[in-house]
């Protein structure tokens, strides 16, 4: 292997079309930021943005925003948005709730839209919200949902005539491994069941195409790779040939055909909007709409090409710098992947608390799971040089092993 240069990386970045974006960001000094799988960064928009919604809107405008300021067209409009970055078709994705709430609401949905199957497929350590909801559902409806949780490599010949849905996270939290949406979504349609896809971890982060795969339904989440700020709502994506036929539980006013009619009985929007509950949250809309907005003359491609460049150039930096450090690859390189790279390692804890103490911004996933997210609008490859040049110096000088690192802080 030859040897990276920290030289070789600025050319990288002198020559990256997105190096444009990163000014488009508020990130303090010295921090190296691989945490946007996490908690976006902030964009210096969503301050001015967030001020304006705040004072004039809310403080001046008052109730009268509702209209003036289109905060009524907002969980569409910025639905709309996403629909382009997931290829997607307008009317198609409706941005509300949290992930979880809207996995329980489109779980039923694909329940009404097929009641004569009810096995659910489900993928062994997925992330835990998503299993926690399809347990909620099978015991709300113990006689009719079956939740089946697999190993990767079981699913498919799980998939049979009883197969309503198989639910699963495109790109693995923990390791990153990406799932062939279209390979999947086809042999699950072939067997007459439907698929939702959770993109938390690719919404933003790689190319993804909802339309070619023919999907069902999607979830994902607004405040990782979108940048919509802490607990940012979440979309919803629903196809448009299953939208008339779907209906969600959650029967709240703003999914209904005329929130403003105030009728007794509940009559669903006809489009996407049934898939909303209750009133909008909009200081977080707002939020969430300008980091969407980030993306607007984004290429996902090269959004994507940079994301798996900058993977394969941090493992072979961190080979560089820290060789003999027992860190050990979660997902192989040649592995179809999202926007992350995961080191297994037996103190892996510490050793996360001690770069965080030097500005370099990862996190950890029990029980030995260091990972590092690249989120290619504001993380330069330089950046992966300064990284992996603190990970070897706090294991040659052994700094991780004080004390104070190994104590487990609330979020991790
Ligand atoms: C982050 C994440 C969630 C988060 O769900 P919330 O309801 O927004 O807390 C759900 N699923 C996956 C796969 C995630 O990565």
């Amino acid at each position: 292997m030859t040897q990276i240069t920290r030289s070789m990386l600025e050319d990288l970045d002198a020559r990256d079309p997105l190096a444009y974006f990163k000014d488009k960001f508020d990130l303090p000094d010295g921090v190296i930021y691989f945490d946007g799988n996490s908690l976006g960064a902030l964009p210096k928009a969503t301050t001015v943005r967030l001020e304006k919604v705040v004072a004039r809107e809310w403080g001046e405008g008052l109730i009268r925003s509702w209209n003036d300021a289109d905060w009524i067209g907002a969980p569409q409009r910025i639905g709309d948005k996403i629909a382009g970055l997931v290829g997607a078709e307008a009317g198609e994705v409706i941005v509300a709730d949290s992930t979880s709430v809207n996995i329980f609401k489109l779980v039923l949905a694909a329940l009404s839209l097929n009641p004569d199957r009810g096995t659910i497929i489900a993928e062994r350590g997925n992330f835990p919200t998503d299993h926690y909801i399809l347990q909620g559902i099978e015991s709300l409806l113990p006689d009719r949902i079956k939740v089946v949780a697999l190993e990767r490599n079981e699913i498919e010949a799980a998939v049979d005539h009883d197969t309503l849905l198989v639910a699963l996270t495109h790109v693995h939290y923990r390791t990153g491994e990406m799932f062939d949406m279209d390979a999947l979504t086809g042999m699950a349609h072939d067997r007459g069941a439907m698929v939702l896809w959770d993109l938390c971890h690719s919404a933003g982060a790689v190319c993804v195409d909802l339309a070619k795969a023919q999907a069902d339904f999607a979830v994902g989440c607004g405040y990782k790779f979108l940048n919509g700020g802490p607990g940012a709502p979440s979309f919803a994506y629903v196809a448009r040939r299953h939208q008339a036929g779907a209906v969600q539980p959650l029967t709240g006013w703003f999914g209904h055909a005329d929130p403003f009619d105030f009728a007794e009985e509940f009559t669903p929007a006809s489009g996407i909007e049934r898939f909303q509950v209750g009133t909008p949250a909009m200081l977080s809309l707002a939020a969430l709409e300008e980091g969407v907005d980030v993306f607007a003359s984004v290429d996902m491609a090269d959004v994507e090409a940079k994301s798996l460049k900058m993977s394969s150039l941090f493992v072979d930096l961190i080979g560089q710098h820290c060789p003999g450090a027992g860190f050990e690859l979660v997902l192989p390189l040649a592995k179809r992947r999202g926007s992350q790279v995961a080191f297994r390692h037996e103190h892996g804890y510490p050793i996360m608390r001690a770069l965080i103490e030097r500005g370099v911004i990862g996190d950890f996933r029990a029980p030995d799971v260091m990972r590092f997210g690249f989120a290619p609008l504001y993380i330069g490859f330089a950046d992966l040089w300064d990284a992996a040049v603190i990970l070897g110096d706090i294991m040659k000088t052994g700094i991780w092993q004080e004390p104070d690192y190994s104590i487990r802080l609330g979020v991790t």
